[in-house]
């Protein structure tokens, strides 16, 4: 696909300091009219046309030029009077006429290509590849990085790209040939709290808190053992956040993880903490340290809606009486995956009358899972083999009684059947006992900082 990056304005760079701010305030229309007038008014900027021209091209870059364009003075706007403020030409005037293309790099680049296309000097190339260290990181561009040239009638002047998310590699022309630099970039985490009420979706509340949605996601994860955000959440749910914002050159890069949170569900307050062990291990827990996570996924399948509840009488469809349904019903996809809710041996997997296919799974604590109308099962389901939580164990199917594809899934305690959708679920390890007292330490700040009264921003830092 083609890519275009527009490096506009690029030589805009060389401009004298005295430009006021409220000229850049101006659109970057205006901004190009102001350069053409620093540059004597006898040039076009390239900006817009050239990404029209290329976008319908197909091409993957874009050029600019600064001065040496061929004038077109008949298409440059007229300049208003507060373009007329701007200083008296500086230093840019006497700089050369270098060029800037961004290209993107696309599944089989190769530096060769790139040159070729671009029309720059293959010599240049080679004293490229031959600077210390150069060679093997420009063999192996990856798809998608962006590399910034500067060049001039065919020569390369510069070369920009990213080795990693905090150094930068930078090529220069020097009088005496090209020079590689590699620069510092340092990411730089601050710590940011926001709240918000849900109205619509997480999604939207998390948004309008100026959080992203990759966030939006691991605060459902968080908390997705305790509350199911597909069928629980209600407008009036309430969080509170204190996540990582991880930032380069004094820009916002992206967002890390969370650090606290709490989510009000129906009135209920949940709240977890980050902790991340001597050995390096990061996992959520309650501020008393127990594991947000359970000994039991809640649904063993992706559904797409629950067909039946748990309920002690109801009408059965085939049978055409009341009968119990001692489980949940998942409907889902023919073949979508089955996942052993928690860990476990394998009791039975085979036919059993209206179970159809039918796999259970004994668990300690006395609770056995049970997993019925399975179009096939996985390959290494077979009695007598352990089980981890999350392995997929089975197939959605519709043998035995059953209408359309769904997972029959129960849990039952010492033979008990108990409502899969509703069971107070037992946790996981709590925090080791040889971590408690650094856990408590670290997580005390963290957890207050979700307590912290919000200001104008909602932000403390
Ligand atoms: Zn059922």
């Amino acid at each position: 696909m083609a890519l275009i990056l527009h490096r506009a304005l690029n030589q805009l760079s060389g401009l004298p300091r005295r430009v006021s701010a409220a000229f850049w305030l101006q659109s970057g229309a205006c901004a190009v009219v102001a350069w053409t007038l620093l540059h004597g008014g006898t040039a076009v900027a390239p900006a817009a046309r050239t990404v029209a021209d290329n976008a319908s091209a197909g091409s993957m870059e874009a050029t600019s030029s600064a001065p040496g364009m061929p004038a077109h003075p008949a298409s440059a706007p007229p300049p208003s009077s507060s373009m007329q403020l701007v200083a008296p030409p500086g230093p840019a005037a006497e700089q050369p006429a270098l060029s800037t293309t961004d290209v993107i790099v696309t599944p089989n680049d190769t530096l060769d290509h790139i040159f070729r296309r671009l029309k720059l000097n293959l010599a240049d190339l080679a004293s490229l590849r031959s600077l210390p260290g150069m060679r093997a990181h420009l063999d192996s561009l990856r798809p998608g990085e962006s590399l910034h040239f500067t060049h001039k009638d065919g020569a390369l002047f510069g070369l920009e790209c990213r080795l990693n998310e905090s150094q930068t590699l930078k090529v220069s022309r020097e009088p005496s040939g090209l020079k590689a630099d590699v620069l510092q970039n340092p990411l730089e985490t601050r710590s940011r709290t926001v709240r918000g009420v849900i109205d619509h979706s997480l999604f939207e509340a998390v948004a309008a808190a100026g959080a992203n949605d990759q966030t939006a996601v691991a605060l459902a994860d968080i908390f997705g053992w305790d509350i199911d955000f597909v069928l629980d959440v209600r407008p009036g749910d309430a969080f509170v956040l204190t996540y990582d914002q991880i930032w380069r050159d004094g820009a916002y890069l992206k967002d890390g993880p969370i650090q606290a949170a709490a989510f009000v569900n129906h009135g209920r307050e949940f709240r977890a903490v980050r902790y991340t062990d001597p050995e390096g291990g990061s996992h959520y827990y309650t501020p008393e340290g127990r594991s947000l996570h359970k000994a039991f996924l809640r649904a063993p399948v992706d559904f797409t809606r629950v067909s039946s509840r748990f309920n002690s009488a109801r009408w059965h469809p085939i049978l055409n009486r009341i009968r119990a349904h001692q489980g949940v019903d998942y409907a889902a996809p023919l073949g979508t995956p089955v996942r052993a809710a928690g860990d476990g041996r394998i009791r039975f997997a085979g036919r059993k009358g209206g179970y159809g296919n039918l796999v259970e799974i004994e668990h300690s604590s006395s609770v056995m899972t049970v997993y019925g109308h399975l179009s096939r099962f996985a390959k290494e389901t077979r009695v007598g083999t352990h089980v981890t939580q999350g392995k997929v164990i089975a197939y959605v199917g519709m043998t035995g009684l059953a209408t359309g594809p769904h997972l029959h899934y129960e849990y039952r305690v010492n033979g008990v059947f108990k409502n899969p959708q509703t069971v107070i679920l037992p946790g996981a390890a709590p925090i080791d006992a040889r971590w408690r007292v650094d856990f408590l330490a670290r997580s005390a700040p963290l957890l207050a900082s979700l307590d912290a009264q919000p200001g104008p921003m909602l932000v403390s830092r």
